[in-house]
């Protein structure tokens, strides 16, 4: 239990005033979860009929019996300093998902929104190494990855818990992506915040439900402090092509705009086994047209494209071509 839980829990009427603005879906599955009272699950979900807050119908004295009931529980929790309840067993899970969407919630979807939600107490998207990583020649193995917004961040963030080299090559002035560019009157998530963000770094102070872009910006901002990756990040590097030294991996998709291949012996590789030879058929991106101007850089290694796809692949062995963007980029 955090000191910011306990202090949150110690002022009563302050913790009656916030849970009076609650939604009711998730003030009961915070109160069974903690309880473990299914009696109380059962009595709330035939009023709650679907998703949003507007398809609830939960009459007023039954929502006023959830939080006095939510409210003991937290208060027993903070008294007695134990740890948060441990992760429900997948059946009572589909039951309360279930009851706080108001429709079945399939069997399958149990683990993804486990996945989803980090719910668990472990990172279940954390690295697992199939081979002991020190037999492994990490250090030779760099990558390359292009663009500094969401996705560039969360690469870095996970080539770094592995301990591989990389740098991110942004050919804006500063990080953010798309949440730098884009900042035109009420610009704004419209998926709710707390699912916008990332599952290993939740935000509770998120201002509103779908925060604006400012604060979205910030966020990914500290992320790129927080977790140590911005000495990582060269600004003001446009990558302007890429040339594969290999052949695509059977079955490698490169159509999402993923470019990947292992780290030549030298940062201008002269091996006959050059581009011009294997020449894999990469997509022209709108984001990098792949044949402008003569690279004044080349970034050899693995070239993770991150630009507006939240993913990244492997496919080949890979030049990364990229020149100083304009000095006109903002900040
Ligand atoms: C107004 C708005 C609202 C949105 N709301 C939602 C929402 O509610 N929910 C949701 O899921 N998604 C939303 N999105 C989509 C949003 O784009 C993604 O959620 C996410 O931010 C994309 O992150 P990204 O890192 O994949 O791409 P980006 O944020 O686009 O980052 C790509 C980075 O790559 C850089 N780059 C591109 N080409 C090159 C190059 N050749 N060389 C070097 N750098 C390069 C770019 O400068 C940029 O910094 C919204 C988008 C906008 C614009």
């Amino acid at each position: 239990m955090t000191v910011d839980f306990q202090e949150a829990v110690r002022d009563e009427a302050a913790l009656r005033s916030a849970l009076a603005d609650a939604d009711i879906a998730p003030m009961l599955m915070v109160l069974v979860q903690l309880t473990g009272d299914l009696d109380i699950l059962e009595e709330v979900a035939p009023h709650i009929h679907g998703a949003w807050s507007f398809l609830e119908a939960v009459p007023e004295p039954l929502k006023q019996k959830v939080r006095d009931r939510l409210v003991a529980a937290l208060k027993a929790q903070a008294t007695t300093g134990r740890p948060p309840p441990p992760l429900p067993p997948p059946d009572m899970l589909q039951r309360m998902m279930s009851a706080g969407v108001g429709q079945t919630v399939p069997e399958e979807y149990i683990p993804l929104l486990v996945e989803e939600t980090r719910l668990g107490a472990e990172d279940p998207r954390r690295v697992r190494w199939q081979r002991d990583p020190a037999t492994l020649p990490l250090r030779d193995f760099k990558v390359v990855v292009i663009g500094a917004g969401f996705a560039g961040l969360c690469t870095g963030i996970r080539l770094k818990e592995m301990g591989i080299p990389f740098e991110i090559l942004e050919k804006n002035d500063a990080v953010g992506g798309t949440w730098l560019e884009n900042d035109y009157p009420g610009c704004a998530v419209d998926t709710p915040n707390h699912f916008f963000s990332f599952s290993f770094n939740p935000n509770p102070g998120w201002s509103r439900h779908f925060s604006g872009r400012d604060e979205i910006r910030a966020y990914i901002e500290s992320g790129f402090d927080k977790y140590g990756v911005r000495q990582h990040v060269r600004l003001g590097a446009e990558v302007t092509g890429a040339e594969s030294t290999r052949p695509l991996r059977a079955g490698a998709s490169h159509s999402a705009g993923a470019i990947a291949g292992r780290r030549p012996s030298s940062a201008t590789p002269s091996s006959p086994r050059s581009a011009s030879s294997t020449s894999p058929p990469f997509r022209r991106s709108r984001d990098c047209p792949a044949s402008v101007a003569r690279p004044s850089t080349r970034r050899a290694g693995t070239a993770a494209w991150t630009s507006g796809a939240s993913g990244w692949r492997w496919s080949a062995r890979a030049r990364a071509r990229c020149r100083p963007a304009p000095p006109s980029r903002r900040k």
